[in-house]
């Protein structure tokens, strides 16, 4: 049997291994945290830093497909790995995500609409992008960024010195801020053959900067649907994705807006496991593995709701009204930590 490798074994890459399991492949996951929620369930787990050049050697020569949860990794360690097998989604999926420059530039240069950004270095550049996108507008870091951690608003030109400082002065983007209607996001995947399969846009709610829930179907108009499918599309022939993207989008009255991508499995496509014969975990699998993919076709009304930091403490009632539990396992919870989900099906 084939032996699939992952970087990073948080509960993204925990929730792969499983489907990976599933589908009879051995699985090896590289995390320098040994509590890593996901080293539990992997054959292998590497507990070495990313610029351990022998562990990574090791790593990539012990499996047949490198494949990731998470879109930070250093370059030299991909270019390390890159060398001995092949990485899925590939690099240029990983240089465009990782980075929220180079991301809104090529969704730009794509023909999808985002909201208006400006590069920003430092306080002068922060000033003259003012001057075009106007506030209220959202500065964020262009790297590293997740549940809306290195953001700041900005409200009026006053407000730009204190939010470059929160974000601690790094490369930034000024982005106009959206007045939405809703958030939506569309899970699909493209396979080794070039097919795609999308799922169903799901509606998305966030609390304090943290997807809080999921429902699908989503609201929106016949027409939004396919616009929402078709960018999402668009996206993986571009980038000659293989695996699972996560696209997110504003919905306004004038249309869709992308607001970021994801180069893996996402929150927003947890609901999956319960509306799905084949969820987006065992998709990506597939689609990595050079399997045939799913149809995506939903069979229920789902809504996923995460359980953050004490959401924990009612789990008992959660497990006694029924409604599908997915853990973690993370040992300690904390404020504002994802600790795992439930899906319930909406009557
Ligand atoms: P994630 O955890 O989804 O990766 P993130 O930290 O990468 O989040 P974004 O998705 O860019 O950050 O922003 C988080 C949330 O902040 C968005 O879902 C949206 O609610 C809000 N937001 C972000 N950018 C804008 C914008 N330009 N205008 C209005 N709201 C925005
Ligand atoms: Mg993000
Ligand atoms: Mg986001």
């Amino acid at each position: 049997g084939a032996t699939i490798g992952i970087l990073g074994g948080g509960q993204l890459g925990r929730m792969l291994a499983v489907a990976a399991a599933r589908l009879g492949y051995r699985v090896h996951i590289y995390d320098p945290d040994q509590g890593a929620p996901g080293a539990e369930v992997a054959r292998v787990a590497t507990h070495a830093s990313y610029g351990d050049e022998q562990a990574l050697r090791a790593f990539a020569q012990s499996v047949q497909v490198v494949t990731y949860e998470f879109e930070n990794i250093p370059p030299a360690a991909l270019d390390l790995i890159e060398a001995v097998v092949p990485i899925r989604p590939n690099r240029k999926a990983l240089a465009t995500s990782r980075d929220r420059l180079d991301e809104k530039t090529f969704l730009h240069e794509l023909g999808l609409r985002t909201a208006r950004f400006a590069a920003v270095d430092d306080a002068e550049d922060l000033a003259q992008a003012l001057t075009v996108i106007g506030t209220p507008s959202i500065l964020k870091t262009r790297t590293m960024g997740y549940d809306g951690k290195g953001q700041a608003r900005i409200l009026s030109p006053e407000g730009a010195e204190a939010a470059f400082a929160q974000i601690g002065g790094r490369a930034a983007i000024l982005e106009g801020f959206v007045d939405f209607d809703r958030e939506v996001s569309v899970i699909a995947a493209r396979g080794l053959d070039g097919s795609v399969a999308a799922y169903d846009p799901g509606e998305n709610v966030h609390e304090g900067g943290i997807l809080r829930t999921t429902t699908v179907p989503a609201r929106l108009s016949p027409g939004m649907r396919s616009d929402a499918v078709l960018a999402a599309a668009r996206i993986l022939n571009a980038l000659g994705y293989v695996g699972v993207l996560g696209v997110e989008f504003f919905v306004t009255p004038r249309g869709l807006l992308v607001n970021e991508i994801a180069p893996r499995v996402h929150n927003s496509g947890h609901w999956t496991e319960a509306g799905c014969l084949i969820d987006q975990f065992e998709q990506h699998i597939r689609a990595i593995a050079g399997l045939p993919l799913g149809d995506g076709k939903r069979h229920a009304d789902v809504v996923m709701e995460n359980l953050i930091g004490h959401d924990m403490d009612r789990l008992p009632d959660l497990l006694a009204d029924g409604a599908q539990i997915h853990l973690y396992g993370k040992a300690e919870t904390r404020e504002g930590r994802k600790m795992g989900h439930v899906n319930r099906i909406r009557r």
